[in-house]
């Protein structure tokens, strides 16, 4: 992750928010790379999801809303995580991110320290000796392989062994609080009014927005169950541990579907035939096959209303963990806004009525899939990282480091250098073509240092393709050298075969 971390900020991708002033945790901003990247993933899901879909429409939402919606939504009681504090540090820790691992001491159980999930072994041992030296014994023998085993949950750990921990933050002994529950919306006021009347929240998921606006959209005529609401938008929680880089922030972005279905379709195939597509849509965008999986929630786990969710995982640089979930959530959202409201949110369903099949007016149902934008900004960057041999000017062999992103979504779809730049003839062809591919794609213009070292720049921040204008453009035949980033096979192309080439590779 490190190295992700550092290649983003050096490279321009993603900076720590507020860096002037010594960071603010969980949140990030996108350099000029980063916003290219990021922009790209959503409008590849957007085209996918709503363009090329004759079943789904999109939707721009207000982040603020009435705040009953979250009540309604269940969001004011129920959207809490379990937090413990740290009585000597004040630092808080989600107690479900919360670990144990037992410390012996000259083959004696001498207490436990607790870490974060994720934490690497050296950090877990290092807390260890520093739980040895606590105990006043430096000589004493750590037994590594117990400690590194299987760590125990919170949950597991009684109120006696944690008086014997030493704190996540490695402060003092004993120092964690109960788990209590906290609530993840962030508060605002609105309007000029002070009291809590005027209390609202800035929204923790953009799926309330489509349901709300269920009626309008129905409404205004252009779709018929089975059919999909789809939004892109900034979504807030106040998550207790931000970490793992973008993984887990306080202000990220979703892109969220609601697919509405008729209460007794079959949801079952419904909801395979949305992993399938999920999971293709990944592929489509340059992550490989092999790096998604699938989990099952057990039914036992679900919430009382979920008839089924499966999430598919990726492996991150942390491990493997949720990118993308798809539930099937029954009707309880838009029974609830209904209830709430005391607006009817049932839709009338003419095909039914005209083919007799009961009932014709119902609450329809949902599959909802819910990706974060930063996560599959993560993922992608995770897979399209790696690290080769090339050989540079002199033809000696050296390390390039190389971000493959697939060319859909790739911040710059291609460079353009002429040879040497002190040939006023050959700059101006090339400045030409480069105009010319502007007009239709975010494309860079380089024309210093040699050729080699140029296209080693491009590697680093994943331009798929590059093209030089050489002598042989100008005084030959007008072809221009094709490289590709991956292979860096070089072909030689005219201006009709290049144009084609790109055309069928970015927008395929
Ligand atoms: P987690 O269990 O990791 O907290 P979640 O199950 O609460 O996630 P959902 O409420 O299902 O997440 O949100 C849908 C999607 O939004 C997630 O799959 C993830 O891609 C993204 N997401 C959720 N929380 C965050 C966050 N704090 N930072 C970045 N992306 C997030």
């Amino acid at each position: 992750m490190d190295t992700l971390v550092g290649l983003c900020k050096r490279r321009g991708f993603i900076f720590q928010s507020s860096d002037l002033y010594g960071g603010y945790q969980g949140f990030f901003d996108y350099g000029p790379l980063g916003v290219e990247l990021k922009n790209n993933i959503k409008q590849a899901w957007w085209k996918d999801f709503v363009h090329r879909r004759d079943d789904i429409v999109g939707l721009d939402s207000s982040i603020i809303t009435h705040p009953k919606i979250w009540e309604a939504s269940g969001h004011v009681g129920g959207f809490s995580d379990p937090m413990v504090d740290c009585k000597e540090s004040k630092l808080r820790y989600r107690a479900d991110q919360l670990f144990f691992a037992p410390v012996s001491l000259n083959g004696e159980a001498a207490g436990f320290v607790a870490f974060i999930e994720g934490t690497e072994a050296g950090d877990i041992v290092k807390r260890a000796k520093k739980l040895r030296d606590l105990k006043g014994d430096k000589q004493a023998v750590i037994d590594e392989a117990a400690l590194l085993e299987a760590p125990t949950e919170f949950t597991e750990v009684t109120e006696e062994q944690r008086v014997l921990t030493l704190g996540p933050d490695a402060a003092a002994l004993g120092t964690l609080t109960e788990p209590r529950d906290f609530n993840l919306m962030f508060e605002t006021k609105v309007g000029p009014l002070a009291e809590s009347s005027a209390k609202a929240y800035l929204r923790p998921e953009t799926a309330q927005g489509i349901f709300v606006n269920f009626n309008n959209i129905v409404d205004t005529g252009r779709v018929k169950v089975p059919f999909g609401i789809a939004q892109i938008g900034k979504a807030f929680r106040n998550e207790i541990t931000p970490r793992n880089f973008i993984f887990r922030s306080r202000e990220f972005e979703q892109m969220e579907i609601e697919y509405f279905i008729a209460p007794d379709a079959d949801w079952r195939t419904l909801h395979r035939e949305w992993l399938d597509a999920c999971i293709d849509w990944l592929v489509s965008i340059g992550i490989p096959r092999e790096m998604v999986t699938e989990d099952v929630h057990p039914t036992d786990k679900l919430a009382f209303y979920s008839q089924a969710t499966t999430d598919l995982m990726f492996h991150f640089p942390h491990g493997e963990q949720e990118l993308w979930g798809i539930a099937c959530r029954s009707d309880y959202d838009l029974g609830q806004h209904q209830k709430f409201s005391g607006k009817s949110t049932e839709y009338f369903d003419e095909a039914r009525k005209q083919a007799k099949q009961e009932p014709f007016k119902y609450v329809p149902h949902v599959i909802e899939p819910s990706l974060g934008v930063d996560r599959t900004f993560l993922a992608v960057l995770t897979a399209a990282h790696c690290v080769d041999q090339a050989p540079n000017d002199k033809g000696v062999m050296e390390e390039r480091t190389l971000l493959k992103f697939h060319p859909r979504i790739a911040p710059y779809k291609a460079a353009i250098f002429p040879l040497v730049k002190n040939k006023p003839e050959l700059v101006e062809v090339a400045r030409k073509l480069y105009e010319k591919l502007q007009r239709r794609w975010n494309v860079f213009w380089d024309v210093t240092g040699a050729i080699g070292k140029r296209y080693r720049r491009q590697d680093e921040i994943g331009t798929p393709f590059c093209i030089t204008v050489d002598f042989e453009t100008i005084e030959k035949d007008g072809t221009v050298t094709l490289r590709d980033r991956d292979t860096m096979a070089q072909i030689r192309v005219t201006e009709n075969e290049l144009i084609a080439y790109l055309e069928e590779k970015i927008d395929g």
